[in-house]
């Protein structure tokens, strides 16, 4: 084995279309794929790499000290990727500490068992997945660059900054080698069905409410999930060290403008009446501490690595709507908790 990479978070919505990229490039990797699956972690996911000869799946908890040492020494970890996290904004609203406990001390353990196991850092890389939320809000125009002041608004946003500190703080201190970046709203396959795009094919499918935050004013900036995939691949192999990146697609979209594509691609796809599906939506109380906008400059990345994303938000979005649609089952099985039996009859 080349390398033997222990990959956090594999089981959730980004974390498995990175595993899924890296145990199919790289045949000659030990992919451990670490996750404790939470509600957002499902490993039918990655039900067509199962049983490849360079794949392993772990169930621990990044806040697991001692089960975090047994991995380091059972796979003989040679480099990780950490995206295990609580990711959503609402649940860090009701349940801030969750969000501490995962993604400020979770990071601090993981830190710690890859410097305990590792003898030479310089030989190793520790590269943190991070978000675009940790720059705050633009609210007067401009973008967020690399040297954007960080300036979180919300639990997560702010459990995710805590946590950048300390992956820099343990390069700065331990010389610790580090690559980190910071991406923008991620949509496509797998995702789970609380966040927008997955959550008005799901209601719309059902006829339900399309629940729209204060006017749907707030723009974000999108990214396909595989190019953000693609993306850590390159930065992993070649991401100058200690160094951030910044990683969007620069498409920023105000979210009523989203719901509305989704809702004309849903009633051409069901063959529903043009305007039936528009009728589901439903503006409810803003969410508090809303930020207005978020918009990444990503010319390092594309300058520097020659980065691009390959898809458009059109051909994004016409994947993704065909993907759940086509895959009816999984949404019932996230939606259902039927991935949890799905764990245990595959992994006891
Ligand atoms: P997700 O919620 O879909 O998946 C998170 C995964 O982490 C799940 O499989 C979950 O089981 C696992 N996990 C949670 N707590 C854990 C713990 N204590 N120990 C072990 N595993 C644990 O999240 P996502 O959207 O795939 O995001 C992945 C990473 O990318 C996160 O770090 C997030 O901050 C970052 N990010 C997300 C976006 C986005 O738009 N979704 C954008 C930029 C950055």
């Amino acid at each position: 084995m080349k390398k033997s990479i222990l990959i956090t978070g594999g089981a959730g919505f980004i974390g498995s279309h990175v595993v899924r990229l890296f145990v199919n490039q790289y045949p000659d990797y030990r992919i451990v794929n670490l996750d404790c699956l939470t509600y957002a972690g499902n490993l039918e996911n990655l039900s067509d790499i199962e049983g490849k000869a360079n794949y392993v799946f772990s169930k621990v908890d990044i806040n697991d000290s001692n089960q975090l040492e047994q991995v380091f020494n059972d796979f003989q970890i040679t480099d990780v990727i950490h995206l295990a996290a609580e990711s959503h904004v609402d649940r860090s609203i009701t349940d801030p500490l969750s969000f501490v406990k995962t993604n400020v001390v979770g990071t601090v353990n993981l830190l710690n068992a890859a410097k305990n196991y590792w003898k030479d850092l310089s030989e190793h890389l520790f590269y943190h997945v991070s978000t675009d939320e940790v720059y705050g809000s633009l609210d007067n125009g401009g973008y967020f660059t690399e040297s954007t002041p960080y300036d979180p608004q919300s639990p997560y946003s702010a459990s995710k900054a805590a946590s950048d500190h300390f992956v820099r703080a343990y390069a700065n201190t331990y010389g610790m080698q580090t690559v980190l970046s910071n991406c923008s709203n991620n949509y496509g396959p797998n995702q789970f069905p609380e966040k927008l795009i997955p959550l008005c094919i799901h209601n719309i499918k059902e006829g339900k409410p399309l629940p729209v935050y204060g006017k749907g004013e707030n723009v974000r900036d999108w990214l396909y999930v595989e190019d953000h995939a693609r993306a850590i691949d390159l930065l992993f192999h070649k991401g100058e060290k200690g160094n951030t990146y910044n990683i969007g697609g620069f498409n920023e979209w105000k979210n009523i403008d989203i719901v509305r594509l989704i809702c004309e691609r849903m009633d051409q796809k069901l063959g529903r009446t043009p305007g039936e599906s528009a009728k589901l939506i439903t503006f409810v109380k803003d969410r508090a501490g809303h930020d207005l906008r978020y918009a990444i400059d990503a010319t390092k990345i594309n300058e520097e690595l020659g980065w691009k994303p390959l898809q458009t938000f059109e051909t994004g979005i016409e994947k993704t709507v065909s993907w759940y649609l086509e895959n009816e089952d999984w949404l019932q099985g996230v939606t259902s908790g039927d991935y949890l039996k799905y764990y245990q009859d595959h992994y006891g």
